[in-house]
């Protein structure tokens, strides 16, 4: 018998590949339009994948594999960007999807409330000197920014309940 010598392509084209097959959002489930990839959960742009011409056979593939995922335009972005906001953006996301009826649209308008909230009080908010530990729906609600702050109270209340599912889950 003679041995096929193993095939290798760059992983680029695996990716590309990879993009083409993917028909759902990782994160939301939401049908896919325009893609975004991550790899260990860190954004890789076009022109990022394109310098990924490391040749690979079908055996690195499916080790580099599950660090990949094809994520909506929205959720890639929350990946991106979120990660050092005020808020765990990420988690309450999830717990949006996850254990509520909310639509796309509604859970989209909340995770957009909570971030902007997160940027006013990451620039403004200086915690008081007997503050408690973390996030305190309480103390935070002094801080909203004086316009539409009843829509920021609305998503402050939301993810206070987040808040305490996750310490539930966590006794
Ligand atoms: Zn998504």
């Amino acid at each position: 018998m003679i041995l096929q010598p193993v095939k290798r392509r760059p992983l680029s084209r695996y990716l590309k590949d990879f993009k083409h097959m993917a028909t759902h959002c990782a994160h939301c489930r939401k049908i896919l339009d325009r893609v975004t990839l991550t790899r260990a959960g860190v954004l890789v742009n076009k022109a990022g994948i394109a310098r990924l011409d490391t040749q690979i056979d079908e055996a690195g593939w499916l080790a580099e594999k599950p660090l990949w995922a094809a994520l909506c335009r929205f959720c890639g972005d929350l990946y991106s960007k979120e990660q050092d906001n005020f808020f765990d953006i990420i988690g309450f996301k999830t717990y949006l999807l996850e254990q509520t009826e909310m639509s796309h649209g509604t859970i989209r308008e909340y995770v957009v409330r909570l971030r902007r909230l997160g940027n006013h009080l990451r620039e403004h908010y200086r915690p008081p000197q007997d503050a408690p530990e973390g996030f305190c729906l309480a103390t935070l609600s002094e801080w909203l920014p004086k316009t539409s702050s009843n829509n920021y109270l609305i998503a402050l209340r939301k993810y206070d309940q987040f808040q305490q599912r996750e310490q539930r889950c966590r006794l």
